[in-house]
């Protein structure tokens, strides 16, 4: 007997787990909380899902997609004896960003982060006996995200995960030709997250096309203003490393120790592993400037720095610098801001308004600023101020699902990771597959000897 079983992602973004299981043995993958702020009103509450999957078995393996917390949040839940999978850049960026999330959580993560296995790129892996996993490396918002192909029970199915092709990682087709290269064919299911299925009214609107569109507007937009203030998310780095090429010369490019730490890390890997230009230093930016002088976290920053082939320097920057010759500053909200003021606090207080030579450049998912999932922190950081929306979305858009199926020609397509499921198959650009088309509800197995 051999099933999969979404136990929650049919029909909603983020919080997904999918099993696999064959012969007694089973695959888990990913093991993601609620999108924040919605577990309240969740159909199954994040509590519940652990008790659904690890309640009256723990056994199995975890393996995460990618280190977004909708799809690796519940890592603390896991059981121990249970082992965790995720791709090895991942895996840095986690040491750096789950004690940076925990600061003040009762249990702390970092040493599970340690005790993940890792997996490879395009090397089959037997994790548990009768599933084999190949997993694949794709574009997505968060830097070394995969698909997984999985061969089970005589099956053969891909399973997209988060994914785009129109970030850094996503050009010239290397999402086509990979999946063309490494996948066996024929695939009988294809599990494809349809994110943007709900939101293709933002594209064209309040979404620039691609990373490299975002780097050319974000050069026009610092040339207008002096002191440049980006709310973005502190692992978005393919935007990020867009803003930081995109600095105009003389200007300096700014952010705390935390994020230089996640920063230089991704260059260091982008670059030295997965050999891609876009990831190197900038010649007009050669020294990264960075807030927080005299913080004892720079001996964590200089052992990043000293473990690159290719070190890029980092200096901290003083205020009569700031303020003569200007900046763009990776902002992040201040999710304490009755007992802390955060040095983003500060500068925006000194520079914001400073000769109308201030602006706020906001490139997070605009749902953050909306009545549903409005985050109160992003909202008292923008202060009622007027700001220019710069993103690009992390999810693939319709045709670049279109384009996937094409590819793989599968046998049988499942929607998950959207709230469109249902119609999937009425979508115009996927008709010449809408017989295809299975829609499951949480917890619903499908068999896969039937397939
Ligand atoms: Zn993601």
């Amino acid at each position: 007997m051999a099933d999969l079983t979404i136990h929650r992602g049919t029909h909603q973004i983020g919080g997904g787990c999918t099993e696999i299981s064959a012969g007694g043995h089973r695959i888990l993958i990913d093991f993601g909380a609620n999108l924040p702020g919605t577990d309240g009103d969740a159909q199954t509450k994040d509590r519940e899902m652990v008790q659904k999957v690890f309640g009256s078995r723990q056994d199995g393996a975890v393996l995460f997609t990618h280190y977004h917390g909708d799809h690796y949040g519940l890592f603390k839940k896991v059981p121990p004896g249970v082992p965790m999978y995720i791709g090895p850049l991942a895996k840095n960026i986690l040491r750096i960003l789950v004690p940076y999330i925990d600061r003040d959580a009762p249990e702390k993560g970092s040493a599970i982060v340690e005790q993940m296995r890792t997996y490879e790129p395009g090397k089959w892996m037997t994790p548990v006996p009768g599933i084999r996993v190949l997993p694949l490396y794709v574009d997505h918002s968060a830097l070394d995200a995969y698909m997984f192909c999985i061969q089970a029970a005589g099956k053969t199915i891909l399973f997209t995960g988060d994914f785009r092709n129109h970030g850094i990682a996503g050009q010239v087709e290397r999402m086509e030709r990979m999946v063309q290269k490494y996948v066996p064919k024929p695939v009988d299911l294809l599990v494809t997250e349809g994110t943007m299925l709900s939101r293709t009214g933002e594209v064209g609107d309040t979404l620039v096309r691609s990373e490299e569109d975002l780097g050319q507007r974000a050069e026009m937009l610092f040339q207008t203003h002096k002191y440049n203030f980006v709310l973005v998310s502190s692992t978005n780095l393919d935007s990020i490393m867009e803003f930081y090429h995109n600095t105009p010369k003389g200007m300096h490019f700014v952010c705390d120790l935390y994020q230089a730490r996640i920063l230089l890390t991704a260059m260091r890997d982008m670059q030295e592993e997965r050999g891609f230009k876009e990831y190197r230093a900038s010649k007009t930016h050669p020294t990264i400037r960075v807030l927080g002088k005299g913080d004892s976290r720079w001996a964590e920053l200089r052992e990043i720095r000293e473990s690159m082939k290719y070190p890029v320097y980092c200096k901290a920057i003083t205020k009569e610098e700031l303020e003569r010759d200007g900046f763009v500053v990776l902002a992040r909200k201040n999710t304490h801001p009755d007992t802390y003021v955060s040095p983003f606090d500060k500068l925006r207080e000194e520079f914001l308004d400073k000769d109308g030579q201030g602006q706020i450049i906001y490139s997070m998912w605009k749902g953050y600023l909306e009545e549903e999932h409005a985050d109160k922190d992003l909202l008292r950081f923008i202060g009622g101020h007027p700001y220019e929306t710069l993103h690009t979305s992390g999810h693939a858009y319709v045709e670049t699902i279109a384009n996937l199926i094409k590819t793989v020609d599968p046998k049988w397509i499942l929607p998950m990771h959207t709230e469109r499921a249902d119609e999937f198959a009425s979508i115009l650009a996927f008709t010449l597959w809408k017989d295809r088309v299975k829609v499951l509800h949480d917890g619903q197995a499908l068999d896969l000897d039937e397939l």
